[in-house]
């Protein structure tokens, strides 16, 4: 394939749903079996915008096998702990891509902001069968250290991936992620090359956008609050409209192509492999042991 610019393939509305202590959370896709979004596996947003609304509640603890988990914040933060004895604090424009391997045990609870707000995305990205039982990895980046790109109207942070010569600090993952934080001003447009054959989407929380701009650099108008699913294609072009700023978070990386057997925290490859878990954790063997 070349100079195939990405089409859009459809747009998914974000649904309702209630997880953890009864967190409420916009969720664009979640772990399913036909593995439609292969290497991802789950996008949620989590935003309480009414700070009269009840004290946030979180996630204690619960276990994870066979992923990684990728928290990104906007606004307020989220507290972590976890079985291997790291803590710490995951504030605005902070990452923290943990990879959980074979087992991790962790509680996040996350904490308004001095607005009242919190504003946040997990993502959960694969691991392929040969990975899924290795050493639990941490990349906790801060704000600091994520590279910004600018250029007239277009904003870049890159987490993971490169754009322009620019590189993520989140480095080593399985699935050559692409992980970017995009600000467009109104009717600046964006293009990157996104390799052949990796799946692409895009997070749109703000402002309105076209996408998969044809060569005359027209496409089809898409208003936030939506994820884009992109077909197969070499490069990707997002213009934002002309009447406001949009800001989107893009993701891209290489299918697996592998079964999955997903069951709530866990995703692996078969159903023993979920049973081994739950026996791991009856034994108390599921947590790593150095
Ligand atoms: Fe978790």
């Amino acid at each position: 394939m070349n100079n195939q610019p990405r089409q859009l393939l459809e747009t998914i509305e974000p649904q309702l749903v209630v997880e953890g202590a009864g967190v409420l959370l916009r969720r664009s896709f979640g772990p399913r079996r036909d593995n439609l979004f292969d290497p991802f596996l789950l996008f949620d947003h989590f935003a309480f915008n009414d700070p009269i609304e009840r004290p946030p509640v979180g996630f204690p603890t619960h276990p994870h096998r066979g992923i990684e988990t990728v928290t990104y914040m906007l606004e307020g933060n989220v507290r972590h702990r976890d079985s291997l004895g790291n803590m710490g604090v995951i504030g605005p424009g902070d990452v923290q891509w943990m990879t959980s391997g074979r087992g991790i045990m962790h509680e996040e609870m996350p904490q308004r902001g001095p607005s009242g707000i919190i504003n946040g995305f997990q993502l959960w990205v694969n691991l392929p069968a040969a990975r899924k039982m290795s050493q639990p990895r941490y990349q906790e980046i801060n704000a600091e250290s994520i590279p910004t790109l600018e250029k007239p109207g277009v904003l870049v942070r890159v987490v993971a991936g490169e754009f322009e010569g620019v590189r993520g600090p989140v480095t080593e993952i399985e699935a050559q992620p692409l992980y970017m934080d995009i600000t467009l001003e109104p009717g600046a447009a964006f293009y990157l090359p996104v390799e052949a054959g990796h799946f692409a989407i895009a997070y749109l929380f703000e402002g309105a956008v076209y996408c998969g701009l044809d060569d005359d650099g027209r496409g089809e108008r898409v208003d936030a609050v939506k994820m884009l699913v992109f077909d197969d294609g070499d490069s990707l072009g997002i213009q934002a409209a002309n009447d406001e700023r949009a800001r989107f978070m893009l993701m891209a990386g290489a299918p697996f192509k592998e079964p999955i057997a997903p069951y709530g925290p866990f995703v692996m490859n078969t159903q023993e492999e979920i049973q081994q878990a739950f026996i791991d954790l009856r034994n108390g063997t599921f947590v790593s042991q150095k």
